[in-house]
């Protein structure tokens, strides 16, 4: 599933090929991917041109001439780049037919993804993306005080917290555990017991690792790479995610589910 580093090297990758392109048509194979209403998508998104890429946690968002097209990855979603009528397959639900005679293709094997139109006044104060929390990345100040407020009323596992986007954006399964890990926090510990050092701490680390992670275009694990045959590097950088032992201490990692999620950590260095 994709990740921030996984969806900021999608944006990077995908904002060169698109800028400045106008979208000359639509099909739409899979009408539940679109959040709107297809008459009004396609109305609202034909003859526009992309203007920027943007992302806000883990969504992405084509910034318009007019307007704007809010994307969701969620498990399996990609872009493709590529020349009209070059590439067909069942798992390529949205085809936009570009001015330069290029295709941006949407696949999705799982089908979870999402698309939604929306326009400018209601971006940002509008669900999803004003649900979004704090962006580790974006954000350059952080009310840190708030988001331990959010925290401390938790009882579940800290790292089920983290996995809220609406706390940390961004953050997913695989770096979880690898802040978690820098951080020297047991993943199973009642968020309502996290101290405020360590919020910071956890904070950093987020910081550190995913900044790390796009410098290497994300981490390339199972089925996912990000598209347009990107394959990231960051998954020879894991510490403790799919691993054995533990790179401190050399104790066997212990590998449990949290709230359905696999989860390494080291009971040894994370108390
Ligand atoms: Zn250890």
């Amino acid at each position: 599933m994709p990740e921030l580093p996984e969806v900021e090297t999608v944006r990077r990758v995908l904002e060169k090929e698109i800028l400045n392109l106008k979208i000359v048509d639509v099909k739409i194979k899979y009408n539940p991917i679109i959040n709107n209403d297809i008459e009004y998508f396609k109305e609202n998104v034909i003859g526009k041109t992309f203007k920027k890429l943007e992302r806000r946690g883990k969504f992405l968002i084509f910034k318009l001439n007019e307007g704007n097209i809010i994307s969701h990855l969620r498990m399996e979603g990609k872009y493709f780049y590529i020349p009209k009528d070059s590439l067909d397959n069942k798992h390529i639900h949205v085809i936009y037919y570009l001015s330069n005679g290029y295709m941006l293709c949407y696949q999705d094997v799982r089908k979870f993804g999402r698309i939604e139109y929306k326009d400018e006044k209601n971006l940002f104060t509008t669900p999803p993306i004003n649900e979004v929390g704090y962006d580790p990345i974006l954000d350059k100040e952080i009310e840190i005080n708030r988001i331990y407020d959010k925290i401390i009323n938790k009882a579940v596992p800290i790292k089920t917290t983290l996995l809220d986007q609406s706390i940390i954006a961004g953050l997913g399964n695989i770096y979880v555990d690898e802040v978690l890990f820098k951080s020297k926090i047991n993943p199973l510990m009642p968020s309502k017991n996290l101290k405020l050092k360590e919020l910071e701490e956890i904070i950093k680390n987020t910081k550190e690792i995913l900044s790390n992670a796009i410098l290497n275009k994300g981490t390339t694990i199972r089925s996912y790479t990000s598209s347009l045959g990107v394959e990231g590097n960051y998954q020879n950088f894991l510490l403790v995610h799919t691993k054995e032992v533990c790179p401190v201490c050399g104790l066997k990692l212990s590998k449990i589910k949290i709230g359905g999620r696999s989860t390494y950590y080291c009971k040894n260095c994370q108390e």
